[in-house]
């Protein structure tokens, strides 16, 4: 249930209903929106008597919320949101944003040449994984709090802010030291007591959606980030397991993106390297995620991806990714939109 003020409303009559509340046994949060605050209560609001909640005053209406996401509920909170990742780079109605780089960091080489290919391409933000979740313990794990060094280094010399995986609690607070956004892999979307550490951290998360996970079950662990009290939250679109791994490694679903505008005001990033794990498909489906209405993209870039650690058939090389910056840019015009920086 929600109750909604009326945009003129005062803090006293805010406060007198949150009094009003506080004989329930449910869990207030005020949700403050452009132009709008909401009340979205949590827990078993049953008992409530909506007419006279409706009377009191300030109070414009109470809706029950259908969904069982609340906070990340579009019910909730009609406008979407827009998360600030630093004072000059924000995700969400603003400007298309484009995250590159490598799968993992590698070398402190390695990085810095790809950051300084991406950064020079367009890029607003460098991506790379310190902590790597492999399917097989014997392939590469990452460096860890090394590779962390690294992308902080990276960040110095290109101005970029970075995006890195944080895969346990053990190691959250460390990566969180480092990262600007922090990511949850599709392996870990339902690691409910990582989605709950990560919901007391003030810091942006972008969350991947679990291989096989439904729509549903993809906002309900923004739920649990979001309930701690963390809303700077980002979903990933990067594909689900469909029956045909010959010719593509996952199916992208960009159905996901409009489902997801429809349910939610979270900002949706798609990543078409892990959606198709084929070079040759990314920047396609890179430029039919901007159309479908993401609010950008996270690829993959490498400059030997012969070589790569991890994931190097999916990498596109810098060349390419400054082209399909240029794409971006022309795709992102004709919806009406802008690419960031
Ligand atoms: C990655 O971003 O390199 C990664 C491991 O992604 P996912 O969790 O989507 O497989
Ligand atoms: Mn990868």
């Amino acid at each position: 249930m929600i109750v909604v003020m009326t945009s003129d409303h005062k803090q006293e009559q805010l406060q007198h209903v949150l009094d009003h509340l506080s004989k329930f046994p449910i869990d207030p949060r005020v949700v403050p929106g452009e132009g709008q605050t909401t009340i979205c209560l949590l827990g078993k609001v049953e008992q409530i008597d909506q007419t006279s909640l409706r009377a009191m005053e300030g109070v414009q209406d109470v809706v029950r919320i259908s969904k069982p996401f609340k906070l990340a509920s579009l019910e909730t909170q009609p406008n979407p949101s827009s998360i600030e990742i630093t004072s000059e780079l924000s995700i969400g109605p603003g400007a298309i944003v484009v995250m590159a780089g490598p799968c993992s960091v590698e070398s402190e080489d390695q990085t810095l040449r790809i950051a300084r290919a991406v950064k020079a391409a367009g890029a607003n933000l460098l991506r790379g994984g310190a902590f790597k979740p492999r399917s097989s313990p014997y392939s590469f794990q990452g460096l860890g709090k090394k590779g962390l060094e690294i992308l902080a280094l990276a960040r110095k010399e290109t101005g970029l802010p970075v995006i890195t995986e944080a895969m346990d609690t053990n190691t959250l607070d460390l990566v969180a030291e480092y990262a600007d956004i922090i990511q949850v892999g599709a392996r870990s979307m339902q690691n409910f007591p990582l989605l709950k550490e990560l919901g007391r951290l003030n810091k942006p998360v972008m969350l991947k959606r679990g291989m096989s996970a439904s729509i549903e079950e993809f906002l309900m662990s923004a739920e649990y980030i979001l309930a701690e009290g963390n809303h700077n939250v980002i979903l990933c679109e990067r594909g689900i397991r469909s029956f045909d791994q010959q010719f593509s490694r996952n199916c992208l679903d960009l159905n996901a993106v409009p489902i997801l505008k429809s349910l939610s005001h979270l900002p949706i990033i798609i990543d078409p390297s892990h959606g198709t794990g084929k070079r040759h498909l990314v920047s396609p489906m890179s430029l039919a995620s901007i159309a479908a209405g993401a609010d950008g993209v996270i690829v993959e870039v490498h400059d030997r991806p012969e070589e790569a650690l991890s994931d190097g058939p999916q990498a596109l090389l810098p060349d390419d990714f400054e082209k399909l910056m240029a794409g971006i840019k022309s795709v992102s015009a004709a919806v009406g939109r802008n690419v960031a920086g």
